[in-house]
């Protein structure tokens, strides 16, 4: 048996730039390790979730670890608060969240100004414990926050406190249905503490007096529970651990149970450390007989439409990988996108992506360059969802279907 190392370059997959003669920035880029791995392997076309499909991040990433989204996916809150470093675990409900100015009982600015000095605090003095409903909330940028309950028989089916306009008072929570009526009253009996507790909170009284508005309201919306999800061993068989950068896909493989492997400067934008995460994930590989690895700086510099940025990501990426070249005898290794981030779209697109799969002893088709047009003349016609399989199969630890 091998070990597998799966490496998502965020957003990789571009269409023709004029700033670069019109190639891909993939086509431009100068990656010698990749062409090698894509010469001894087997290549071809992957659409993220399926074909044609404008996919994001999370649901693709869902996707190529082999949990169907449309099962699966939780929804914004929980990612959000995943993005926020919270650890979220099967049955909570979680909600994106924001801290904004009440007056007079009418939302007067749902941003609280964009004020964020004090926010840690104020989410601190709202995390409390209500009978058997626990409350964590954690700020983020700006005004921003996450909120997530734990407790038994929460349900999603919950509508927003958030009006979603200025001048109008904060909704009460309704259920859209017979199950969530519990859960309509613990969350209307909670936000109206936190309104108590943030409308006398020290950092707000200061906000007043030095002439700011103040965060006396929490508004939630996009309320999502958190699925029954088999860990990644239960899935599995064997252990999965992950070296990347983004804190919502560590706190994603921390929900499915993975080893998070801390590496030091992978930032999950441009100038990560590209190289500590390719030998972070080798080392990985020898313990763990899965290892996950996402670059993100490809898809920053898509959304940017900056394809002179993304070759450089692309080249810089690939000088750590000749790595690969002497692990080849115990790992099976695949190169791929999450999703097309084309420069030219500066958002992602249902365009498939090149990917490869490279190890000793596999079948090689003759393609001998990794971009979008060379890999395509290589037999793959995937989704997402067949990546994990394949991997699984060419390891030797796929299960027979029948005798
Ligand atoms: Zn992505
Ligand atoms: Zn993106």
């Amino acid at each position: 048996m091998k070990n597998i190392v799966l490496i998502i370059l965020d957003g990789l997959g571009d269409r023709p730039c004029q700033e670069l003669e019109n190639r891909t920035p993939l086509q431009a880029a100068y990656h010698p390790n990749m062409n090698y791995m894509a010469s001894k392997g087997i290549n071809g076309l992957m659409s993220p979730i399926s074909v044609g499909i404008r996919s994001g991040s999370d649901t693709s990433h869902m996707s190529l670890l082999g949990y169907d989204p449309e099962k699966y996916y939780p929804g914004r809150g929980p990612f959000e608060a995943l993005g926020l470093g919270m650890d979220i675990k099967p049955g909570d409900l979680a909600f994106r969240a924001n801290f904004a100015t009440s007056e007079n009982g009418l939302v007067k600015d749902r941003r609280a100004g964009r004020e964020f000095a004090g926010n840690d605090k104020l989410a601190e003095a709202v995390s409390i414990d209500m009978g058997d409903y626990s409350f964590r909330v954690r700020a983020g940028v700006e005004h921003r926050a996450a909120l997530v309950i734990s407790g038994p028989y929460l349900s999603d089916k919950v509508g927003d406190s958030d009006p979603h306009k200025e001048n109008l008072p904060a909704r009460e929570i309704e259920a859209m249905d017979q199950n969530a009526i519990k859960t309509s009253e613990v969350l209307n009996k909670y936000l109206k503490e936190a309104r108590r507790i943030l409308e006398n909170h020290p950092v707000n009284t200061g906000r007043v007096k030095a002439g700011k508005l103040p965060g006396n309201e929490l508004l939630i919306r996009s309320a999502g529970k958190v699925p029954d999800i088999p860990s990644f061993e239960e899935k599995y068989g064997f252990k999965g651990a992950c070296a990347v950068g983004i804190p919502w896909l560590k706190g994603l493989c921390r929900l499915l149970g993975m080893h998070v492997e801390e590496v030091e400067g992978a930032t999950g934008t441009v100038g990560s450390n590209y190289s500590g995460k390719i030998k972070s994930a080798l080392s990985l590989s020898e313990k763990y007989p899965f290892v996950l690895v996402n670059i993100k700086a490809t898809d920053v510099a898509g959304h940017d439409g900056n394809p002179i940025l993304k070759k450089q990501v692309i080249e810089d990426a690939d000088s750590s990988f000749n790595l690969f070249r002497q692990a080849s005898g115990r790992l099976v290794v695949a190169v791929t996108g999450d999703h097309s981030t084309p420069c030219t779209v500066k958002d992602h697109s249902g365009d498939p992506v090149p990917v490869m799969i490279f190890s000793d002893g596999i079948l090689h088709d003759g393609v001998s360059f990794f971009d979008e047009f060379h890999s395509a003349s290589g037999p793959l016609r995937i989704t997402s969802n067949d990546v994990m399989n394949i991997l699984l199969e060419l390891s030797d630890r796929a299960e027979k279907v029948g005798s």
